[in-house]
């Protein structure tokens, strides 16, 4: 695609490098046919091509954002299927991220919109925050249909339909600590706790650590580490979004140096993309860009790090028919396929996969409260593929695809790992049924 950036504009190494993703879009249009909004809703507008020549119009004329082009930069779940679908290699990741910030700059919106944005800023990226927020929510959720009546309100009604019911305990697999394993150790792990996970599905890293242990990897939960910047470097918030990554960033760059780090393991596909992208985050920071780079370097998803150990047989070979949704941070934002079916097969679960597997469920970190409408449908839709499958148990790597289509089916649904140290020697999940068929007795 042409350009017409000013050499004072290009000045802007964010401007540039923008640049230089538009230019290698050749206008082609395969990616629409794999972008979740332009199927759902049919506007080019709302197709990744439609939003690079907005993004381009608006960064060309140095224009500060206006309705139109937030309405559809808005709509984009940043699922990056058209990542995966372009054959030019554009990088509409960084693109968007950058179109985002600079309508977070430049744009001022409803109040409403700005007051949701602040609430989910302010309290999901923090666990003791975001818990008692769900406290809230129980008290709130006889109100969720009248607040959804009215179009702005609509996210606050997202939000309280969401929120779970109950709030597991929080977890001492949260605290910084040392996990060692029980017998001679063959590796070193941090683990990052996350922010939303741990405090609606502590199960997970406590899977994780367990599994990690009996397989002889010591598992470190670093004193500093948090939120990994996600939440609300999908909002725009750059500044807040590189707070987070250099608080991690210091974390782990103190375990790397006394202890050593084989790999920072990462149980929500959506983090796992961010922080794989720290070191493309921090690169104009001096100070933190070589830290970064080297911290993005060692992270990897649970299931890759599971996949490189030499495992012993399961101890256990359920046999269940498990519906894998492979989340679009996964697939997409760190291209992760192979591994977590690989696994689960060895584990003896039969695998089926859902047909439009690439398409977004709809969650997309705060999509399904900031877009309650389409997430819905894509939630209806993807719901209606898994249920297709006839599988018994749903299986995923992120947090927020769990909680999304767990909105909308009855089907168990479970984390990855949790299968997997269920086989290897663990506990059954919580919420696989007493009465689902174990069909193969342990080996
Ligand atoms: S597939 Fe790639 S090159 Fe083709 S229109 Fe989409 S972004 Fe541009
Ligand atoms: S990130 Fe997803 S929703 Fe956004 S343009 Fe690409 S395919 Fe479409």
């Amino acid at each position: 695609m042409q350009t017409s950036f000013t050499p004072d504009q290009l000045a802007d190494p964010h401007v540039a490098e923008s640049e230089s993703i538009i230019r290698k879009c050749v206008h082609c249009g395969f990616c629409t046919a794999t972008c979740p909004t332009y199927v759902t809703l049919g506007n080019e507008l709302d197709s990744p091509r439609g939003r690079i020549y907005l993004i381009k119009e608006m960064l060309e004329n140095d224009r500060p954002a206006d309705r139109h082009t937030v309405t559809h930069i808005d709509r984009c779940l940043s699922c990056l299927a058209c990542m995966t679908t372009c054959p030019s290699g554009v990088h509409y990741m960084h693109l968007v991220d950058h179109a985002r910030a600079h309508i977070e700059k430049t744009y001022r919106r409803p109040l409403l919109d700005r007051l949701t944005r602040a609430v989910l800023a302010t309290v999901l990226p923090h666990p003791s925050r975001f818990r008692a927020a769900l406290a809230l929510a129980r008290l709130g959720r006889p109100f969720a249909g009248l607040l959804g009546a009215f179009r702005p309100l609509k996210p606050f009604a997202a939000m309280l339909a969401l929120a779970p019911r109950t709030v597991p305990p929080a977890s001492a697999a949260s605290r910084p600590a040392s996990h060692g394993p029980g017998g001679a150790r063959r590796g070193r792990v941090a683990i990052l706790t996350g922010c939303a996970q741990p405090v609606l599905d502590p199960g997970i890293n406590e899977a994780t650590i367990r599994l990690l242990n009996r397989l002889g990897v010591e598992v470190v939960v670093p004193e500093g580490e948090g939120c990994c910047g996600a939440l609300v470097h999908h909002m725009g918030r750059e500044e807040e979004a590189l707070g987070f990554a250099r608080r991690n960033v210091d974390a782990w760059a103190r375990q790397i140096d006394n202890g050593g780090l084989d790999a920072i393991v990462i149980t929500a596909s959506g983090c796992g993309t961010t922080i794989k992208d720290y070191g493309h985050m921090l690169r104009l920071d001096p100070a933190y860009a070589a830290k970064a780079a080297r911290v993005a370097g060692l992270a990897m998803d649970v299931t890759e790090y599971l996949s490189g150990l030499d495992l012993p047989a399961p101890e256990l070979r359920p046999g269940l028919e498990v519906a894998y949704h492979s989340a679009c941070s996964m697939q997409h934002g760190q291209r992760i396929t192979r591994q977590p079916k690989e696994l689960l097969a060895r584990a003896g679960f039969i695998v089926r996969e859902p047909r439009e597997g690439h398409i977004c469920c709809g969650s997309a970190g705060t999509y399904n409260i900031l877009q309650p409408e389409i997430a819905a449908r894509l939630r209806d839709r993807k719901v209606a593929n898994i249920e297709a499958t006839g599988a018994a148990v749903i299986a995923t790597g992120n947090i927020g695809c769990m909680t999304q289509i767990g909105s909308g089916t009855s089907m168990p649904i479970v984390h990855t790992v949790e299968l997997l140290d269920w086989a290897w020697g663990g506990p059954k999940p919580h919420g696989i049924p007493e009465s689902v068929p174990v069909l193969e007795a342990a080996q």
